[in-house]
């Protein structure tokens, strides 16, 4: 197949001259922030570093972290690097934790977003041909704005469906012969759950290609939707303190996302004590933003737990690349002493024939963790007869309980009973309160 890329130079470029333009952005970026954000100044002070310590990307360690905490602190204004006047938006967090941050953009730094989503949708083997479906939420959201973006520049007739609203999202499809669906993969999936109902086989519908991001997801989520909607789905990352989606994308080889590091340099540290790990360790991801200029950050601990790797890649480019997040260190559910993440609990779902379609509720009576997982039953494997539906509870909570360590109680409940979600999913409900 031949390879297609949409800044072709920037994708394969060689590591050394990469390393080189990092560099040179980044000791630009210094000096900017250092000049124009009065918050990250004073923790270089702090720490005694000034900007010209920075000469080039071997120096970066010297730099003070920032974390999510400081980005509330300095809400809203605090950590803004242009005035105002050049700022063209603003987009926020979703708030999956519960805090909102709010990130600046000026044209330049759209732009530069937007080509990110650009080279992603090539990625996906997408071009001016393609009929592009985005059905992210619009909005404060990035995952609409990005991918609306990008679609735009790689010149996709773009179909500004935003989330919600299934019925018309697949009428659109169809009627519309759109070819890229982008949304969360809890909405693809729900999504193709509706064709099914509808009647509608893969062959039928006229999708080839999906990206998917903004929320974790499993190997196995994947496979479930590429047979459902008969595409291939290609993985998507960001955050919106760093733009959004498009931070890192997939290739057709499908073995982690390529960072697109020219604009984003990416570290892994060890989380407990900020030292920075040797490339192919485990640990939380760090970015750099070298040359966004209204929100520019620096050293920013996304608290997301991956690995990266250098290894040559099939598809051509060079660029870095990041595993897919294994789940956030503030996502991870700590039960009875155990480290839970929701998504090895997904894992097993799929692999045991069921739908992505659970709910975890923890709580704690009388100083001891309760663990329940609700998993919805599936048509295919809908019975009323107890003593089978107790056969089936026992059998997940084994196959749980080999993955995770301890054993939680598991509930069929009836196919469709669980909410379905249009944008994130919720998938624990801890009422522990434990702070
Ligand atoms: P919020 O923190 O409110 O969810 P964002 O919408 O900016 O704000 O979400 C960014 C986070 O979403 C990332 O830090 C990461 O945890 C998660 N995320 C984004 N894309 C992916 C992906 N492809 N796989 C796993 N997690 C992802
Ligand atoms: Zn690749």
């Amino acid at each position: 197949m031949a390879q297609n890329y949409y800044q072709k130079e920037i994708e394969t470029m060689p590591a050394e001259e990469m390393k080189k333009l990092q560099s040179e952005k980044l000791v630009k970026q210094v000096k900017h922030v250092y000049e124009n954000v009065e918050y990250y100044r004073n923790l270089m002070d702090e720490k005694g570093v000034k900007p010209e310590d920075i000469t080039g990307i071997e120096d970066l360690h010297k730099l003070p972290f920032l974390s999510k905490a400081d980005l509330r602190d300095a809400y809203p204004y605090g950590l803004l690097a242009k005035p105002l006047s050049e700022c063209v938006r603003i987009h926020s967090t979703s708030g999956t934790t519960g805090r909102r941050v709010v990130a600046f953009y000026t044209q330049h730094d759209v732009d530069l977003w937007e080509d990110c989503c650009a080279r992603a949708i090539v990625a996906a083997g997408c071009d001016n041909e393609d009929v592009c479906q985005v059905a992210y939420g619009y909005g404060l959201f990035t995952g609409g704005a990005g991918l609306h973006g990008g679609s735009h520049k790689v010149g996709s007739l773009t179909l500004p469906m935003s989330s919600g609203n299934t019925e018309r999202q697949i009428q659109f499809m169809m009627d519309l012969k759109a070819t890229l669906l982008c949304c969360t993969p809890s909405y693809a999936a729900y999504i193709g759950e509706s064709l099914k109902e509808q009647g509608y086989k893969p062959e039928d519908i006229p999708l080839k290609a999906g990206i998917f991001g903004a929320e974790p997801w499993t190997d196995e989520m994947r496979h479930n939707i590429e047979e459902t909607l008969g595409i291939k789905a290609y993985d998507i990352y960001g955050l919106t303190e760093t733009s959004g989606p498009g931070v890192a994308f997939e290739c057709c080889e499908q073995t982690g996302m390529h960072i697109n590091e020219d604009h984003f340099y990416a570290e892994i540290i060890d989380p407990e004590t900020g030292e920075v790990l040797p490339e192919g360790s485990k640990g939380e991801l760090v970015f750099t933003a070298l040359d966004k200029e209204a929100f520019p950050l620096l050293r920013y601990r996304t608290r997301d737990i991956c690995v990266l790797s250098r290894e040559k890649c099939s598809c051509g480019r060079t660029l870095v690349k990041m595993a897919k997040p294994m789940g956030r260190t503030d996502d991870m559910l700590i039960i009875r002493g155990v480290n839970v993440f929701p998504s090895q609990i997904e894992a097993v779902l799929l692999k045991e024939g069921y739908e992505p379609n659970y709910q975890i509720v923890v709580d704690r009576v009388s100083n001891n963790d309760t663990f329940e997982v609700n998993v919805e039953m599936t048509p295919e494997k809908f019975t009323d007869k107890v003593s089978d539906i107790l056969a089936m509870e026992k059998s997940l909570a084994n196959a749980m309980k080999i993955m995770l360590g301890i054993n939680p109680s598991v509930h069929l409940v009836a196919p469709k009973s669980i909410a379905r979600s249009e944008g994130k999913a919720v998938r624990v409900v801890d009422k522990r309160k434990l702070i």
